[in-house]
């Protein structure tokens, strides 16, 4: 519930631009438009707000979101194989866009996507 609430005032950031821009595209005399061109907009961000939450927390929490490192030769971090290198940086519920990269050669890889299936974490892994 905190999150929405943070997200709809992150929405409400974006009301200052959102209500001169109507009242211009309205010919409006005022630079800065009328009370309902403010009003229109805070609602706006409202409504988009309580919809694009959802939207973003699936696009957010999805398989779609996965993102990997390649390196195109190296030595894999775990076994010392020379190969084809990956690195899982993000999935849902897994980031390590902060910690000391990895790399691991596929086969090495896949053990350790198959770990992280097990405890739960939804990747989809990587195709080539
Ligand atoms: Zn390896």
């Amino acid at each position: 519930m905190k999150r929405f609430i943070l997200y709809l005032i992150r929405w409400q950031l974006s009301t200052p631009i959102l209500a001169p821009v109507i009242a211009f595209f309205k010919h409006s005399p005022s630079l800065f438009g009328a009370r309902e061109d403010w009003i229109g907009a805070i609602v706006a961000n409202l409504i988009g707000g309580a919809i694009f939450f959802w939207v973003d927390r699936f696009i957010f929490t999805s398989y779609a979101v996965e993102v990997w490192n390649f390196k195109d030769k190296g030595i894999c971090d775990n076994c010392g194989k020379e190969d084809s290198l990956w690195r899982l940086v993000k999935a849902p519920n897994y980031d390590k866009s902060d910690a000391t990269p990895r790399f691991y050669c596929m086969a090495c890889s896949k053990a350790k996507t198959d770990e992280l299936r097990k405890k739960g974490l939804k990747i989809r892994g990587k195709s080539l």
